[in-house]
């Protein structure tokens, strides 16, 4: 049994959180940290399986800043209780279909329910006063707090000196004098203390988290659910809208293309639950259809799908169709030209 103080830190996998966690380590603080997995994060996903991007590393960021960290991680699945938050969030959406102020709250509400269970004394976020427009402004940081029903046991080690003090401060289990005052969107003093500390290499995630940031994404969510009358999803719906090509030349049906080796491999995952074309007489993609073409559609996906292949330029392409019992058959088409291709069928 110890009597150091117990905090648990949300970890993202980025550089804040990160920071966050080794201030709160400074003091003396015995830390865990605990990661939220639900399905939208940007974590080793894409770039895990994408070709293009071989150089980056294929790891968890999560785990990768708790080892650098020295600290156990709790990973927890909230993928179901989560759609909550997308399909419904109470706070609304902020650019994109990213329920950021939501989403806060509720991992923050997570986290202390695992403090509870766990006995611990106090969470710790990496959040930034005016770093994020939604949930890290001077008048929804308190929201955040009261919200979940954390209150004063959640500790921003990075802006703490910008808000009322919080318990941790005021029973000196932290020193709040050696907290800092970070605020506004921009990285140095982030990247100075990291120097600091001696964190040579970090995760640099553009523009947000997860996925739900990201307008293209957003887009085709927002497809899918018009597309299905109703707005839900499960892991691999979520999971599909970030690989490939999504194109949708009619509303009972849309295709996904892989754009390269990796993409393609991936999607062959799915041939034993999703109808798939593939190019025979060329090299070219692997294309899932996602819903229910009518008979005189095949074609019309076939002649989209070899508009992507090496046969482009061809008269003719054979593709096969294939359905998820394994039956298939061949087919020839003409490629579609570009100018066939109405750019509002691309998501
Ligand atoms: S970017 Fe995504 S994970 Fe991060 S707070 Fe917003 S909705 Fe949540």
């Amino acid at each position: 049994m110890t009597d150091k103080r117990q905090a648990i830190a949300l970890i993202s996998g980025g550089l804040d959180s990160m920071l966050a966690a080794r201030a709160v380590q400074e003091h003396g603080v015995h830390v865990e940290g605990i990661n939220f997995y639900t399905g939208f994060c940007v974590e080793g996903h894409t770039h895990a399986i994408r070709r293009r991007d071989q150089a980056r590393p294929k790891r968890n960021n999560a785990l990768w800043v708790a080892e650098q960290l020295g600290i156990r991680l709790h990973i927890v699945d909230i993928i179901e209780e989560y759609k909550g938050v997308v399909l419904n969030p109470r706070h609304g959406y902020g650019a994109n279909l990213n329920p950021c102020l939501d989403c806060k709250i509720f991992m923050v509400r997570k986290a202390y329910e695992w403090l509870q269970a766990h006995g611990f004394d106090f969470i710790v976020t990496g959040e930034v006063m005016g770093q994020r427009p939604m949930s890290q402004r001077r008048d929804t940081m308190p929201l955040v707090s009261r919200a979940s029903g954390a209150a004063d046991r959640l500790l921003r080690p990075l802006c703490a000196r910008n808000l009322p003090p919080t318990l941790p401060e005021r029973q000196g289990w932290v020193d709040r004098e050696r907290l800092y005052d970070f605020s506004g969107r921009s990285r140095k003093p982030q990247i100075a203390l990291a120097q600091r500390f001696g964190f040579e290499d970090y995760a640099q995630p553009a523009g947000g988290c997860c996925f739900l940031t990201d307008a293209q994404y957003s887009g085709k969510l927002s497809d899918l659910w018009q597309a299905r009358g109703r707005r839900t999803y499960e892991l691999d719906d979520i999971i599909l809208l970030k690989v490939g090509r999504h194109i949708r030349p009619r509303p009972d049906f849309k295709l996904i293309v892989s754009r390269e080796e990796g993409e393609g491999r991936f999607l062959q995952g799915y041939q034993g639950r999703m109808t798939s074309l593939s190019t025979q007489s060329h090299p070219g993609p692997l294309a899932l259809i996602d819903g229910a073409p009518g008979p005189g559609d095949i074609e019309l996906a076939a002649r989209i799908v070899a508009r992507y292949s090496k046969g482009r330029g061809a008269e003719k392409v054979e593709l096969e169709l294939r359905h998820p019992g394994g039956e298939s058959r061949r087919l020839w088409v003409c490629p579609m030209r570009d100018e066939e291709l109405p750019r509002a069928w691309i998501l």
